[in-house]
């Protein structure tokens, strides 16, 4: 049998990927991956609450709501399959997906494998991650345990000076914790950062040790070039040190940019091979959040469905 759909990943993207092509008869089959995360449901699967997915006015816990999202899928139809995708063959038609213990042919494929945040695998990471240290201002920032109070970021690149000025709404001061002496952000965004007064920018410094008492209260630095360790009493500390997206797997196969990503098409989620689409944080390094992963999932669904019909 030729699968008509094939999902990769079961994070927001993917759900919502299956739920439409359920709802439009697709029978979709979902490989939920396995080794990322040991559980089905993606990046939230490792956080408390999510305060900012629309429909929870109270906010609701990232395992609820992907519990919730899987259940929508099984509810149309989608069949689950707990198995890693461990190979992909697009050259040929049907596509040939081999996972685990599985191999299916199929028609059309939505690529959903997600991305995984760089850690600095510092001592106390383990301890205090979700409680002081996350690798998410805009998800994370808003939090009571960050308001009037003092936060570190860690990174030197836009998306460290975006998160930085973010934090700036809620800390009463931002340390902006730089490897080098210089950053790899924007010149606009430089001058945001340089000209605002909750910002402290610690050149040559990286963190090292984080410490508390259930919750973060503080870090260890070092300067990278003296050596030298010094202290921040801080309750928050945000990674800002980029992705890696889960895409090894289809290097090869697909268009990847520079950095690895999923390369899709205009307004689309068509990548370069017809009939494979690629959404959410797999082909997203700008705005990675759960409702624009579930978006992008909805869009190539949609667009799968139509090319599908297309073909007859
Ligand atoms: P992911 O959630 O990364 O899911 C990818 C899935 O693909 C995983 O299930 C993985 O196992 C699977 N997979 C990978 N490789 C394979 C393979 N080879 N075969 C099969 N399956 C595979 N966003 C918000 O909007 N609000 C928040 O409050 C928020 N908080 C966050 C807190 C934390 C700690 C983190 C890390 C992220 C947070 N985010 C939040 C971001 C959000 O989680 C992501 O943007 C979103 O999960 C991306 O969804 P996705 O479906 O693209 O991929």
């Amino acid at each position: 049998m030729v699968e008509n759909l094939v999902i990769i990943g079961s994070g927001p993207a993917g759900y919502t990927a299956a739920i439409y092509a359920g709802r439009a008869q697709l029978n979709p089959l979902m490989f939920e991956g396995f080794s990322v995360g040991g559980v089905p449901g993606g990046q939230l699967m490792t956080t408390t609450e999510v305060e900012n997915y629309p429909g929870f006015a109270q906010g609701i816990t990232g395992p609820n709501l992907m519990k919730e999202m899987r259940q929508q899928a099984q509810r149309w139809g989608a069949r689950l399959i707990r198995e890693d995708v461990i190979k992909v063959d697009f050259s040929q038609r049907p596509f040939i997906i081999t996972a685990d213990e599985t191999e299916v042919q199929a028609l059309a494929v939505i690529i959903c494998t997600g991305a995984t945040a760089k850690r600095l695998h510092i001592l106390g990471e383990e301890e205090f991650w979700n409680n002081g240290i996350s690798a998410c201002a805009i998800c994370d920032g808003a939090s009571p345990l960050f308001r009037n109070t003092e936060v570190a970021v860690v990174g030197g690149g836009d998306s460290a000076a975006e998160e930085a000025l973010y934090l700036t709404k809620y800390a009463s001061l931002v340390y902006l914790l730089v490897r080098r002496d210089r950053l790899r952000a924007s010149k606009t965004m430089q001058e945001r950062l340089f000209a605002h007064t909750q910002i402290k920018i610690h050149w040559h410094t990286v963190p090292v040790v984080a410490y508390g008492d259930e919750i973060l209260q503080g870090i260890q630095v070092q300067n990278t070039l003296t050596k030298e360790v010094s202290e921040f009493s801080v309750n928050g500390l945000f990674y800002a040190i980029g992705h890696t997206p889960n895409t090894r797997l289809f290097q090869g196969q697909i268009t990847l940019d520079e950095q690895g990503y999923i390369i899709t098409k205009g307004k689309s989620t068509a990548t370069n091979v017809e009939g494979v689409w690629a959404a959410g944080d797999v082909q997203d390094h700008h705005y990675r959040q759960a409702i624009t992963a579930a978006g992008t999932g909805c869009m190539a669904a949609l667009e799968a469905e139509r090319w599908l019909s297309q073909k007859g």
